[in-house]
């Protein structure tokens, strides 16, 4: 699949529900509405169109949410993808978690074919952790974390960069990720749904937050890619990587390899924009999968050429849908 400039789309991103167990104060409001039940694809219909996705040329896949270990039997769905790694036909399959569950997933997980994991981790603190997804515990993400490592997954941290909140733990953080061997990843905050916060409140930008790591860490850029935005540093001190994503001090879609499929079987081809197709009609129309392969055709054919997030002070979310709906 080539868009209408000249981008190559291999990555497909799935949110297998909307539903989490978290309140992440950059994420959600603490009073969130969740779809009907009836509206989200079944777990067989969410792998068929995986398939389509990747009868299309996508290589990757990453399943997210939401949270994605609080739907019930996604290890299924885990398992069917996994097939198609090992039959080939996928180059790779992931998932991005809070890690609340993983403890007792990992290694369901792992045997279903799963080899590399995110784990959202924005502190190290307890009540601090607490204090930012509401009502998150973090032993049981640590516990998580650490059962994750023991199945043999290859396991990355995502921290989200909030500015007067988590500003003082990314040396901390770097230290702890190379002390377990896990490479991290932080991420500027999107403005995606209303959040109690003013985002002006949160943004920090991580050339800042670069500088300010430069002061302790050796750093060096490195080409080494996940398949997705992020642009890597190597840390000499720990033989660990760090990776930025920085969609609003650094636009990356020039190089936007990516779409993403909702629950409910909506296809957004831009994180950042409105667009929206509907896949589900198409899916449920027939068992054959021509109207479905047609309809993934002509919206990628409309792919935007980029998001437009601006984060000032009094600006209004960029986009009504929050990051739970559209899967980060
Ligand atoms: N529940 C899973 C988790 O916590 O990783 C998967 C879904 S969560 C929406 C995926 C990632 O998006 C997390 O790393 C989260 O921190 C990030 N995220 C959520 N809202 C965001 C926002 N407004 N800006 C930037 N990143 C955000």
């Amino acid at each position: 699949m080539t868009d209408p400039f000249g981008r190559k789309i291999t990555y497909l991103r799935v949110s297998v529900t909307d539903r989490c167990d978290l309140r992440c104060i950059y994420c959600m409001a603490e009073d969130m509405t969740f779809l009907p039940r009836a509206e989200v694809l079944s777990l067989e219909e969410l792998e068929r169109l995986c398939g389509a996705f990747v009868r299309h040329g996508v290589r990757k896949i990453r399943l997210t949410g939401g949270e994605p270990l609080v739907r019930r039997n996604v290890i299924s769905l885990v398992a069917g993808l996994g097939r198609l790694v090992a039959e080939g036909s996928l180059d790779e399959l992931t998932l991005t978690t809070n890690g609340s569950q993983l403890a007792r997933h990992a290694d369901g997980l792992a045997a279903a074919g799963l080899r590399r994991i995110n784990v959202s981790l924005d502190s190290l603190d307890p009540d601090r952790f607490a204090a930012i997804t509401r009502r998150g515990r973090l032993d049981q993400v640590l516990a998580g974390i650490m059962a994750a490592k023991a199945a043999g997954l290859t396991v990355k941290i995502n921290t989200v960069a909030l500015r007067g909140v988590n500003e003082d733990e990314f040396d901390t953080l770097v230290g702890w990720c190379g002390a377990h061997g896990f490479d991290l990843c932080l991420i500027e905050t999107m403005p995606m749904g209303e959040v109690s916060a003013a985002r002006i409140d949160q943004y920090l930008p991580l050339s800042l937050v670069r500088s300010r790591l430069e002061r302790r860490w050796r750093l060096t850029d490195c080409d080494w890619r996940s398949g997705g935005p992020a642009r890597y540093a190597d840390i000499a001190e720990t033989g660990r990587r760090i990776g930025f994503i920085t969609p609003m001090t650094d636009n990356f879609c020039h190089s936007c390899n990516r779409v993403r499929v909702t629950c409910t079987g909506t296809l957004h081809t831009c994180l950042g924009q409105e667009d929206a197709v509907d896949l589900r009609a198409p899916l449920r129309a027939s068992e054959a999968d021509h109207r479905l392969d047609a309809a993934i055709a002509e919206a990628i054919a409309a792919k935007p050429k980029g998001h437009d997030f601006v984060i000032g002070a009094g600006s209004r979310p960029a986009l009504a849908r929050h990051m739970n709906v559209t899967g980060g």
